[in-house]
């Protein structure tokens, strides 16, 4: 049995998918499961969220999608990166819906599915101020227009992405919507029409209805984060994954004995120290040194020194209830934490970056309970 593992509570991403269907209950629900669903595993979460309704997947690469149609995922899929020109047959073999920013590659695509007798669905993009993947507004028609000389091609949708639906400023992407619905109009009057508008990320879902059209593009608030640290508050968002160890050694070591790598904690006291069976290869941090929190049992620890590859130390002083092989949290669905936003405080980061991060070596143990401990 190894000691630390990741459990999946797939009973909260259901609750998720359930909230986010609060806050648009008109609109289908793009998931984004790509970087193998933030950290989580996207098979089964994939599979869930098929079972929950969800009506759409959205991926970074050929290889994640490949891995959900290996699982037997049926639901579209949308390819939110730009394939390499030789990954595009393969891509069209997976049945995938394409992302479209500009000419040369609506090119490549019709080219290498030329003849195919499935249509291949494609998502125009507009740059409405990400400076990222999009075309100006100014061209988005002529974009359209260059579908005309490959009849497997059609427009299924038209898409933005928000650079600060998050960031508690309101305007910014009030701004940028007017100008996507403004794009909208000026394609439909040239004779283009889209069975899919969709631009909110976690940030417009819960703050921009307006920017909802017909489908929504959750990621973050399905793994049960709110995108900005003020709205955790917010908590009817469950966090889905738990990081967990376990105390594999105690030890008692007298006043002034160091803990790892530098000899950066010195004990104040005689005290029993726990050695956890994690490290910054399963990914939890270094960063964490001599500042994350961990739990054990309904009690509260310092990290204590440097985390090490594969091992960290906590100070458990004389706490004589803490025993040999007893579960470590390291975050989980706590209201009083520790929570991935908590790391991510510490770490100078997002929640996206800390679930993502745990790495391959941790084992996910999925379960289907809803579990949020308050
Ligand atoms: C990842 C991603 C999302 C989801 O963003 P969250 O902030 O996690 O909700 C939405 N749209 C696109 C294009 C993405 O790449």
């Amino acid at each position: 049995m190894r000691v630390t593992r990741a459990t999946i509570f797939l009973g909260n991403l259901r609750h998720n998918v359930e909230m986010i269907r609060r806050h648009a209950p008109e609109q289908k629900i793009l998931a984004a499961v790509k970087a193998d669903a933030y950290g989580h595993g996207s098979p089964q979460v994939a599979q869930t969220l098929q079972q929950e309704g969800v009506e759409y997947l959205g991926v970074a690469t050929l290889e994640e999608a490949g891995e959900l149609r290996r699982e037997k995922i049926t639901l579209p899929i949308l390819l939110l990166g730009i394939p390499h020109p030789e990954e595009i047959p393969e891509a069209a073999g997976l049945n995938l819906a394409f992302v479209v920013s500009d000419a040369e590659h609506l090119g490549w695509i019709g080219e290498a599915t030329r003849g195919q007798r499935m249509k291949v669905p494609l998502h125009l993009k507009i740059d409405v101020g990400m400076g990222r993947l999009g075309i100006v507004p100014e061209s988005a028609i002529s974009l359209a227009r260059s579908i005309g000389k490959y009849p497997q091609l059609y427009w299924e949708g038209v898409m933005t992405h928000f650079p600060s639906s998050d960031n508690g400023e309101v305007q910014p992407t009030s701004e940028q919507n007017k100008i996507f619905t403004q794009v909208i109009a000026d394609l439909k009057a040239a004779g283009y029409e889209f069975e899919l508008i969709h631009a909110a990320n976690s940030g417009a879902i819960l703050d921009h209805p307006e920017t909802h059209h017909t489908m929504v593009r959750p990621g973050i608030l399905l793994y049960g984060y709110t995108p900005t640290f003020e709205h955790r508050e917010r908590r009817n968002f469950y966090p889905v994954m738990q990081l967990e160890s376990r105390v594999v050694l105690l030890k008692s070591l007298p006043r002034n004995a160091t803990l790892s790598y530098g000899q950066t904690y010195v004990l104040e006291h005689d005290a029993v120290v726990g050695v956890v069976g994690c490290g910054y290869a399963d990914g939890y941090s270094r960063g964490l040194s001599n500042r994350g929190r961990v739990r054990i049992g309904d009690k509260f620890f310092q990290v204590s020194g440097r985390v090490c590859m594969d091992l960290f130390m906590v100070d458990i002083g004389n706490a004589s209830d803490v025993s040999r092989w007893e579960k470590v949290i390291l975050f989980g669905p706590f209201q009083d934490g520790p929570d991935a936003w908590d790391l991510a405080q510490i770490l100078d980061t997002i929640p996206y970056e800390i679930t993502c991060a745990v790495s391959r070596r941790v084992p996910r143990v999925y379960a289907e309970e809803t579990q949020y401990w308050r």
